[in-house]
Formats: structure tokens, C-alpha cells, sequence
């Protein structure tokens, strides 16, 4: 090679390797997060994946001694200016702005919205009371419509587009025994993000479904009235349901929070750019399983 190619060439090698070495941006630095249900088990790792990409992340949630415990362990991790919460129902109008207004004040807006909060309910239809009915449709689906109204109304004033992601569930696609209530408040959940992503693009809002199938670890869901009540409709326990679970799933896999948490990173990272509308099931082939 001619001395001053060569020269260049070795001269690149080296820029490239010290390249190498820096550390890589991260890929939601800037960015800033709300996750309802943020002090549960996938709302809490959801919030973990985007810090750990660099985000700020503000939890929402109605209980706030699970709140408070939350926020303090992702401080320790990330920062505390990092890390904020809110004590929010998403049932009630002026909470869910309020804790938008908050954002404003505190990071001076957002970016990303993970309607997450939600509950789970079991009971043969004939069993439903009205009262239980209305509890469903009110913290899912009039939850998911509050949280999301109250972003697109941010989001349009700020004009630079943003993205929603909708915790809904595989049961909002495939019925489940004993669950009519919760099944249609999901069913609606996904409707809804899809009616949104219409709306939203214009003003490059994106908003798109993760459904996930049982997480039965770290998730608050799997204790108590409901997990008994699901435990007896197939003559199990906690872990008979996990094994079930994962039996009938084509993969064969548990599906854990950090698993929701990477589709809901997916969805809020711009590698999903051209993505909207869509719904991403994390299941382990379950939906698939139900349909063969
Ligand atoms: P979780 O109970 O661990 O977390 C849910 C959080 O939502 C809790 O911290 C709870 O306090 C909060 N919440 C409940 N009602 C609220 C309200 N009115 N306002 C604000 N916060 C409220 O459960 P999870 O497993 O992390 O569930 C998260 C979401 O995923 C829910 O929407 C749930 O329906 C959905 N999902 C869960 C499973 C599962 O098996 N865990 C399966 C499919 C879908």
C-alpha cells in the first residue's frame, strides 16, 4: 500500500477501536416514562427496563405503600433523580391529570405512557354481580380510555409525537372459563389502542398492545381471593397453575415480568418506529395453542 493509505487505514483502526470502548448511548436517554400500576410486578419491570436504557420514569399507582417501597428500590438502582411516583387512581379524572401536571412541573413532560394498572377478577357469568361488572370496565377499560385521553391531550400540546403502550392481556383476544368480566374490559382495552393508533398517527403518536399470558411470579394478581377462586376452577394451587400455565404453551416457558417489560420496551424505543396498532402477545405460543 502507498505509505499515506496505509497510514490512513491504521489511523481509522484506531479511532474505530477507541469507538468501540465508549460506552454506547443509551437508547431512551432524555426520554420520560409513566407506568400505571408501576408499584405491581410488571409495571415495576417495565419501569426497570426503561431506566436502564436511560429514561426517567415516574410509577403510578393506587397503593402507596407498594408505591413507596417500589420507587425506593429502582432509587437505589438508577438515581433519585431518576425515579419519581405517584399515588393515582385511574378511575378518577382530575387524579390522572394531576399526575400529569405533576410531570410537567417535575421533567416538563412526557414522552412514553404504559397503561398498566389493572386488577383480575373470576366468577361464572350467572355469578357476576353488577357491582363486580362495573369494576372491571371501570379500572381497565374507562382506566386505560382516562390515562390514554389525558396523554393525547399532552402529547398533541408538546408536538413531537410519543408513544402508548397498553398492558391488555391474551385474554382480551381468547376467552377464558370463568372470567367474562375481565375478558371483555381486555377485549376493549385492545379495541381502544386501536381506534387510538388511528388517531394518533397524524401527530406521530404510536400506540400498540402487549398481551401478556399468566405471570404468576412477582405479580400481586396471583395472591389472595382471585388466585384461590382461579386455583379451584382447575383444581389446583399457585404452582399447579404455573405448571399448567406453562405446559400448554407451545414454548413450554413461564412467563415472567422482565418478559412484558422487553415488549413494552420494544414498543416505547424507536426500533418500533414504523410500528403502531399492533399487538405483540408474549405468551409463549399460548393464543396459537388455544386456536390450533
Ligand atoms: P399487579 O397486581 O402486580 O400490579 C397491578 C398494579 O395496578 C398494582 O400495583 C395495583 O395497586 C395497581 N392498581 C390496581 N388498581 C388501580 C387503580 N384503580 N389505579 C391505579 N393503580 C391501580 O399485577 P400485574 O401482573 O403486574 O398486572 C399488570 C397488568 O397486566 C394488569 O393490567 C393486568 O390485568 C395485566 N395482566 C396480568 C397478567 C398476569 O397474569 N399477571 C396476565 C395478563 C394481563
Amino acid at each position: 500500500l502507498p505509505e499515506q493509505e496505509a497510514f490512513d487505514i491504521e489511523y481509522w483502526l484506531l479511532e474505530e477501536a477507541k469507538l468501540q470502548r465508549m460506552p454506547k448511548p443509551k437508547s431512551l436517554a432524555g426520554r420520560i416514562a409513566i407506568v400505571t400500576g408501576g408499584a405491581g410486578g410488571i409495571g415495576m419491570a417495565t419501569a426497570e427496563r426503561y431506566l436502564s436504557e436511560g429514561a426517567c420514569a415516574v410509577l403510578a399507582d393506587i397503593d402507596a405503600e407498594a408505591l413507596g417501597k417500589a420507587k425506593e428500590a429502582l432509587v437505589q438502582r438508577y438515581g433519585r433523580d431518576m425515579v419519581r411516583s405517584v399515588e393515582m387512581n385511574v378511575t378518577s379524572e382530575e387524579a390522572v391529570a394531576a399526575a400529569y401536571a405533576d410531570m410537567a412541573v417535575e421533567f416538563g413532560g412526557v414522552d412514553i405512557v404504559v397503561s398498566n394498572a389493572g386488577i383480575a377478577s373470576s366468577a361464572k357469568v350467572e355469578d357476576t354481580t353488577l357491582e363486580l361488572w362495573n369494576k372491571n370496565m371501570s379500572i381497565l377499560s374507562t382506566g386505560y380510555f382516562l390515562v390514554a385521553r389525558e396523554a393525547f391531550r399532552v402529547l398533541k400540546a408538546q408536538g413531537i409525537g410519543g408513544s402508548m403502550v397498553f398492558v391488555a392481556s391474551k385474554n382480551g383476544l381468547a376467552a377464558s372459563p370463568g372470567a367474562s368480566a375481565y375478558c371483555t374490559a381486555k377485549a376493549s382495552e385492545i379495541h381502544l389502542a386501536r381506534c387510538l393508533a388511528l388517531e394518533g398517527a397524524p401527530e406521530g403518536i404510536r400506540v400498540n398492545v402487549v398481551n401478556p399470558d399468566a405471570v404468576l411470579r412477582g405479580s400481586k394478581i396471583w395472591t389472595g381471593e382471585w388466585l384461590d377462586q382461579r386455583a379451584a376452577t382447575y383444581g389446583t394451587d399457585k404452582e399447579g397453575l404455573e405448571e399448567m400455565y406453562r405446559d400448554r404453551s407451545l414454548l413450554k416457558r413461564s412467563v415472567l415480568p422482565e418478559d412484558i417489560a422487553e415488549a413494552c420496551y420494544f414498543f416505547a424505543a424507536d426500533t418500533s418506529a414504523k410500528s403502531t396498532g399492533n399487538i405483540l402477545n408474549v405468551d409463549a405460543g399460548n393464543v396459537q395453542a388455544f386456536t390450533r
